[in-house]
C-alpha cells in the first residue's frame, strides 16, 4: 500500500517537472519543427473598435483603446497616429489622389471629455492627471470618414473598401513619443503589438477579410472579429460579385485567397502562396497565426495576417512572395519602418529572392528583381536612413536592391549551403514579437559570426 502511494507521488512529481521543462519548447508533430509560441501580455494597447458603413459610403467609427503606460516615465499625454487626417494634398505634398474626408466628433479619457490636437497624422490626447508606469487609461475617439476613390492604401475602389491605417493607432513610446509626418513613399507609422476586437455593420452582405482569424469565407453584413499580438489592424470589405475565392492549407495555417473574377488567376495564386508560405515556415521558422488572407487588388502591401498583391498574372509572382515574406519580417519581427526601412523591406526582399532562387533552382532569376532595382538608380552609401532623406528613386534602389544584393554577396563568400536561411532563422528566433533596430542587428550579426564584422557592416550601416 505504502509503495503504491509513493509511486503515485513520483508520477505526479515527474509530470510537474516535465510540464515546466516542456512548456517553453513545443514541437509540431506533423512537421517535426519547433513551434513559435504567442507571447502573453506583450501588448500595451487593447482596442475595441465599432464601425458602421452607410449606403453613401460614409464610415462612422467609435474606437476605444485601453492604453497601459509601459515606460518608466509619467505620461501627460498619449499620442496616436490618425493617418486618415493626412491623406490630402494640404498635409501631404506628394499626395495626388482624391482627398479623404475625416471629421473627429469626440475624444474622451476614462469617460471624461479630453482636450486633443490633430496635426498631420498625429492625434495628441491630453491627460488631466499624469499616467504613471503600469497605469491604464481608456481613450475613446469617434469620427466619420469618406474614403478616396482609388486612393493609396486606405481606399474605396468601386464597391470595395480597403481599410489600411484607418483607426487611431497608438504610437510607440521609447524615451518619448516619436510620431513622424505621414510619408507615402514607405510605411511612415511605427506601431507596436496590440489586441483587437472589431465590430462592423455594413449596408449589405460583403466579403470581409481582416488581420483577425475570420474563418470560413462567406458574405455577411455584420460581425465581430478579434485577434491578439497584431501590429496594425487591416480590413477589406469586398463586393462578392467581383471576387472568386478559396481557402487552402499551408502547414497548419489557412490561406484565404481572393482574386478578381475577371483575372482568372485563383488557382495559380493559391499554389504559389502555399509553396512560399511552407518554404518560409520550414526554413525560417514557424508562423504561429492560423490564417493569412491574400487579396489580389493591386495593392502591393503587407499587413499583419493579410496582404494585398497583384491583380494580373504577369506581376503576381514577385509581389506575392515578397508580401508573404513580410509576415516574418515586418510583422513577427518588427522595426521602425520610418527610420530603418531596410530592416523590413530589405530583409524581406532578400528572403523572397532566396525562395525564388530555390523554387526555380536559378539564382540569377531569383535575384533578378533585386539586381534590377539596384541598377535602376545609384543607391545611397548608407541604407539605414529615415524615409525623408531618400529620393524616391534612391529609396527603391537602396532598400529593394542594394540591401538584398550585399547580403547575397556576404553569404555567397561563405560558400556554405543554406547559410543565409540558417542566419535568417536564428535572427527570426531571436527577435520574434520584438522591435529590432540597426544596432541590435549589428550586435546579433557579430555574435552569430563570432567575430569582428565591422568592416563589412560599417560600409553600409551608418
Ligand atoms: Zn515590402
Amino acid at each position: 500500500m505504502k509503495l503504491k502511494i509513493w509511486a503515485v507521488v513520483l508520477v505526479i512529481v515527474i509530470g510537474i517537472i516535465s510540464f515546466w521543462v516542456l512548456r517553453n519548447v513545443v514541437f509540431c508533430e506533423e512537421c517535426g519543427q519547433q513551434v513559435t509560441e504567442m507571447p502573453q501580455d506583450a501588448t500595451n494597447a487593447v482596442y475595441d473598435i465599432k464601425f458602421e458603413l452607410n449606403e453613401a459610403g460614409e464610415f462612422q467609427v467609435a474606437a476605444s483603446v485601453d492604453v497601459t503606460n509601459d515606460s518608466s516615465d509619467s505620461w501627460s499625454e498619449i499620442r496616436f497616429y490618425l493617418v486618415p487626417n493626412a491623406m490630402n494634398s494640404v498635409e501631404t505634398p506628394l499626395y495626388e489622389d482624391e482627398e479623404l474626408e475625416i471629421e473627429v466628433s469626440a475624444v474622451s479619457v476614462d469617460g471624461q471629455e479630453a482636450a486633443y490636437n490633430l496635426d498631420n497624422n498625429e492625434l495628441m490626447v491630453e491627460l488631466d492627471a499624469g499616467l504613471e508606469t503600469a497605469s491604464e487609461a481608456k481613450v475613446a475617439i469617434e469620427y466619420s470618414m469618406v474614403l478616396p476613390q482609388n486612393g493609396m492604401r486606405l481606399s474605396q475602389v468601386d464597391d470595395n473598401y480597403y481599410l489600411a491605417h484607418w483607426y487611431p493607432m497608438l504610437g510607440h513610446y521609447q524615451d518619448g513619443w516619436d510620431i513622424n509626418d505621414y510619408d507615402p513613399i514607405g510605411e511612415s507609422y511605427d506601431t507596436d503589438y496590440g489586441d483587437f476586437t472589431v465590430t462592423f455593420d455594413l449596408p449589405k452582405d460583403y466579403l470581409v477579410a481582416s488581420s483577425a482569424e475570420d474563418g470560413p469565407i462567406e458574405a455577411t453584413s455584420t460581425g465581430t472579429v478579434s485577434g491578439e499580438n497584431i501590429k496594425d489592424f487591416y480590413m477589406a470589405i469586398m463586393n462578392p460579385d467581383e471576387w472568386e475565392f478559396e481557402t487552402v492549407q499551408a502547414n497548419n495555417t489557412d490561406l484565404r485567397v481572393f482574386t478578381p473574377r475577371s483575372a482568372n488567376m485563383l488557382e495559380e495564386t493559391s499554389e504559389l502562396a502555399v509553396d512560399a508560405y511552407v518554404y518560409f515556415e520550414e526554413n525560417i521558422g514557424d508562423n504561429p497565426f492560423g490564417e493569412l488572407d491574400i487579396i489580389g487588388n493591386d495593392g502591393y502591401m503587407e499587413y499583419p495576417n493579410i496582404i494585398e498583391v497583384a491583380a494580373d498574372a504577369a506581376s503576381q509572382e514577385s509581389v506575392l512572395v515578397h508580401e508573404i515574406a513580410h509576415q516574418w519580417f515586418y510583422f513577427i519581427v518588427t522595426n521602425d519602418s520610418y527610420n530603418e526601412a531596410w530592416l523590413d523591406e530589405g530583409v524581406t526582399e532578400f528572403s523572397s529572392s532566396l525562395f525564388l532562387s530555390d523554387y526555380y533552382d536559378n539564382e540569377e532569376y531569383g535575384f533578378w528583381g533585386a539586381l534590377t532595382a539596384e541598377e535602376y538608380y545609384p543607391p545611397e552609401t548608407y541604407v539605414n536612413l529615415p524615409l525623408d532623406q531618400f529620393e524616391d528613386e534612391s529609396y527603391y534602389s537602396t532598400i529593394y536592391g542594394k540591401v538584398p544584393m550585399l547580403l547575397k554577396e556576404h553569404f555567397d563568400l561563405l560558400d556554405e549551403d543554406e547559410a543565409a536561411l540558417e542566419f535568417l532563422s536564428a535572427y527570426y528566433k531571436e527577435f520574434q514579437f520584438k522591435q529590432v533596430n540597426t544596432e541590435e542587428f549589428k550586435v546579433f550579426f557579430e555574435d552569430y559570426f563570432e567575430g569582428d564584422q565591422s568592416e563589412f557592416l560599417n560600409s553600409w550601416l551608418e
